[in-house]
């Protein structure tokens, strides 16, 4: 408890603004959708009508406030909406009882802007000390607590906050200890840049935002490229709600840009999630072409059955050898005819 000795401005909201009880599990991360200062941010805290507040803010330029101390429970969260992170108990709780919560600037109004270094070391220093000075698990969340974003509560009005937010670089962070903030900028071993083209050792080549993405993130030297950058009309089968994009694959790993999502930026697909989605999908096909099979196996069978007993049928018509009687003969032709045109038929029918 307490609070964070990283907080350098203070703009505290009266208490009637917050809540009594607190008992924080998880972190959750915000963006602000639209203010540009710290001090915008504290002044509308203070104000706003819907006593929406937050505990601490972090601005563009790594400047870090604070509006609600840490034991009191900030109006940030709320409740659950339909589609929430599975992990997090849907018992009707107030979800602000049970966090802490941090605002990031970000004057774009749909959470776009892509978090400048500044800002990104600042909240992730502020993430580890809140974490640690409040047991709260230095890892993405799970039903016993951890770092959430308000997206795992409210995927239904704040499917953009944060947004554009650096989750992979965060975690890269937070693996490492939250240690050493060494700067991940910077290309693989042994990657050729040209400053337009990143060229992976076994030749395969990266462009554009997928580039970019390589640049800033951290990034496996051996996860070369094993396609070029190429559009799909769905990027994620088990997902259709992201739409269709471009994608290039990896030996690892598979980079997406979604223009439904511009929020999103490029971003790491959950690639396994994918596979198994995929892979269930190509088991119940098998399983269905496999019963299709069986049922064409047994109509053959009973057209071949139809086949001998027409065959037998001619046979037995055949008229006796030096049957000369032309009133007998005529009639067994024309059973013979009719009987030869439905034998040919069906021979057609099963490609005899
Ligand atoms: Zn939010």
């Amino acid at each position: 408890m307490g609070d964070s000795s990283l907080a350098t401005q203070q703009y505290w909201v009266d208490d009637s603004r917050t809540f009594d009880t607190i008992n924080p599990k998880w972190l959750v991360i915000h963006k602000t959708a639209g203010f540009h200062t710290l001090a915008e941010l504290g002044s509308y805290f203070q104000t706003n009508t819907a006593m929406v507040t937050s505990h601490y803010g972090v601005g563009l330029e790594g400047e870090i406030a604070q509006f609600v101390h840490e034991n009191r429970g900030a109006c940030a969260n709320c409740c659950l909406s339909s589609g929430h992170a599975a992990f997090l108990p849907d018992d009707g709780r107030n979800f602000n009882n049970w966090s802490i919560s941090i605002e990031h600037i970000d004057p774009a109004t749909d959470n776009s802007t892509t978090v400048p270094d500044a800002q990104q070391q600042a909240s992730f220093a502020l993430i580890k000390d809140i974490c640690q000075r409040n047991n709260i698990p230095m890892r993405y969340g799970d039903a016993n607590g951890g770092i959430i974003f308000h997206h795992d509560l409210d995927p239904v009005t704040r499917s953009r906050c944060p947004g554009n937010y650096p989750y992979d670089a965060l975690w890269a962070y937070l693996d490492n200890g939250g240690n050493d903030m060494a700067n991940t900028d910077g290309w693989p071993d042994k990657w050729n840049d040209d400053g337009k083209t990143l060229t992976a050792p076994n030749g395969g080549k990266v462009g554009g935002g997928f580039r970019q993405y390589i640049y800033h993130n951290p990034w496996d030297n051996d996860d070369y490229p094993i396609t070029d950058e190429i559009h799909l009309d769905q990027i994620e089968q088990n997902n259709p709600d992201l739409g269709g994009g471009n994608v290039q694959y990896f030996r690892k790993s598979r980079l997406q840009w979604a223009p439904k999502h511009p929020e999103m930026g490029c971003f790491k697909g959950w690639v396994g999630k994918e596979l198994k989605f995929v892979m269930d999908k190509s088991a119940s096909d098998a399983a269905n072409d496999k019963a299709e099979d069986t049922k064409d196996a047994a109509n053959v069978d009973t057209l071949n059955k139809e086949i001998a007993s027409l065959k037998a049928q001619l046979n037995a018509a055949q008229p006796p050898a030096g049957n000369n009687n032309p009133v007998v003969s005529d009639a067994m032709k024309n059973n013979v005819r009719q009987l030869g045109t439905v034998f040919n038929q069906l021979s057609q029918e099963v490609g005899l």
